[in-house]
C-alpha cells in the first residue's frame, strides 16, 4: 500500500498554493478535485462577473496575476489555473469528490466512492461553493414564485419587469441589486443588520484588522465570519443607477413569507415574484466529520499560525475563515505546507 505524505483536497486558489509549496519541499502528494476541469469556484461564477468587477484576484505563488480585465471572470481564473496546474505540474487529479477523510491509527484515509488514499496529513481546501446557506424564514415553503441562491444567479434579464426580494447585506447582495435593479419592476432589499458601510477609503490598515477580527473568532473555535461581513461595503460606478433608483434603501427582515410576497414588520404585504437569496455559504467540511474537529463553539479551531487543526495537527485547513479570500488562501497553503513539513519530522523523530 502506497503511503502519501499529504492529500490535498480541493483545486481553487487555496489548494493550487498548498500543491505549489508541497512540490517545492519534496513533499509527495496528490490534490484531489471535484470539479470536473481547473477553476476551483471560479468556474461557477455567473457570466455578468467580469475580472474588472472582482476584487482582485492575487497572484498564485511564482506567478503573474490573471490580467485580462474585461474577460469573464468564470473563463479568465479557470484558464489561469489550468496553465498554472500545467506550468508547474501539480499532480491534480479530478473529478475526485471527497465524501469521507477517516483516522486509521497515525494515518488517513480519505474516501471517495470505491477509491481511497492513505495519507500522514491533509490539507483541505474545500471552499464554500458547494454549500450555500439559505436561513429558514417562515412560510418560505408556501411561497408560489420562484426563489434561488446566489449560487444559481441566472443573470439580470432574468428579472426583467419582476419583483425581486433581495435577501442579504453581503457584498454579492449589493453588487447584484446593482445588476437587478434597472431591469427589474420593483426591488425590495432585507437584511438581518443594518449594513455598513465604507464611510472613508479603505486601507490596508482597515482590510489586515478585518482579517485579524476572523483570525480570532477561529482561533477561539467560533463559525468563522466572512472577511466581507466585517470590512463593510461600498457601492462601485455600477452600482449608481440601481442607487438611484433607491435600491439600497434597506429593509428589516420580513416576518414571514406567503404565497405571492414577503410580509413586512410594519404589516405590510411586499408582492413578489422572485426571491434572491444573498446569504452566503459556509465551510464545505461535513467530510472531515469523522476526525471530530469541531469544537464546543461550532467552528475548527486553528493554531496560532492559522492552518493546523487543534484537535488533529494532521490536519490543515486553508481557505477556511480569515484565509477565504484568493489572497489569504495564497498565504495559508504556504503555511500549510509548513504545518505538513512540522508534522513529518516531529513523526520522523519519533516525537509524536
Ligand atoms: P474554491 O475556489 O471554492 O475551490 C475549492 C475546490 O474544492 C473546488 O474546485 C471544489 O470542487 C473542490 N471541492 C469541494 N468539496 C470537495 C470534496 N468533497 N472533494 C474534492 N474536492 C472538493 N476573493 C478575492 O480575493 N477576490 C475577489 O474578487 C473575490 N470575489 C468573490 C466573488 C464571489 C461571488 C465569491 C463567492 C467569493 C469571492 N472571493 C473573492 C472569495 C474567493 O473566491 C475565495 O475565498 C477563494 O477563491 C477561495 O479559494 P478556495 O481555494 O478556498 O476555494
Amino acid at each position: 500500500m502506497e503511503i502519501l505524505d499529504a492529500v490535498v483536497i480541493g483545486a481553487g486558489q487555496a489548494g493550487l498554493s498548498a500543491s505549489y509549496h508541497l512540490t517545492r519541499r519534496g513533499i509527495s502528494h496528490v490534490v484531489l478535485d471535484a470539479n470536473p476541469a481547473p477553476g476551483g469556484a471560479w468556474q461557477h461564477r455567473w457570466d455578468s462577473l467580469t475580472m474588472h468587477d472582482v476584487h482582485g484576484i492575487a497572484a498564485l505563488p511564482d506567478a503573474d496575476s490573471p490580467t485580462d480585465d474585461a474577460g469573464r471572470a468564470n473563463v479568465v481564473v479557470p484558464a489561469y489555473f489550468g496553465s498554472y496546474e500545467r506550468d508547474h505540474g501539480l499532480p491534480v487529479l479530478r473529478p475526485v469528490r471527497v465524501d469521507r477523510v477517516e483516522s486509521v491509527g497515525d494515518l488517513l484515509v480519505v474516501r471517495a466512492g470505491d477509491r481511497s488514499w492513505t495519507t500522514r496529513t491533509i490539507v483541505n481546501a474545500t471552499g464554500t461553493w458547494t454549500q450555500p446557506h439559505v436561513p429558514h424564514y417562515p412560510g418560505m415553503e408556501t411561497f408560489r414564485c420562484e426563489q434561488l441562491h446566489t449560487v444559481g444567479y441566472p443573470g439580470a434579464e432574468h428579472f426583467r419587469d419582476r419583483r425581486v426580494v433581495v435577501v442579504g447585506g453581503g457584498a454579492s447582495g449589493v453588487q447584484l441589486l446593482g445588476e437587478i435593479a434597472p431591469v427589474a419592476a420593483d426591488t425590495l432589499w432585507v437584511t438581518r443588520r443594518e449594513p455598513v458601510w465604507r464611510t472613508d477609503d479603505f486601507t490596508a490598515e482597515a482590510g489586515r484588522s478585518a482579517v485579524a477580527l476572523v483570525e480570532d473568532r477561529v482561533r477561539r473555535g467560533l463559525p468563522p465570519a466572512s472577511v466581507v461581513s466585517v470590512t463593510g461595503l461600498a457601492l462601485r460606478e455600477q452600482e449608481r443607477a440601481a442607487e438611484r433608483l433607491g435600491a439600497y434603501r434597506r429593509h428589516p427582515m420580513f416576518t414571514r413569507i406567503e404565497p405571492d410576497g414577503v410580509r413586512l414588520q410594519d404589516g405590510a404585504l411586499w408582492p413578489a415574484d422572485a426571491i434572491l437569496w444573498a446569504t452566503g455559504f459556509r465551510p464545505a467540511i461535513a467530510h472531515l466529520a469523522p476526525l471530530h474537529l469541531r469544537s464546543e463553539h461550532g467552528g475548527v479551531q486553528l493554531d496560532r499560525a492559522g492552518t493546523t487543526a487543534v484537535a488533529d495537527p494532521r490536519v490543515q485547513l486553508v481557505g477556511y475563515g480569515p484565509s477565504a479570500s484568493t489572497i489569504g488562501a495564497n498565504r495559508a497553503g504556504r503555511t500549510a505546507a509548513r504545518g505538513v513539513a512540522a508534522w513529518l519530522d516531529r513523526r520522523a523523530d519519533g516525537h509524536s
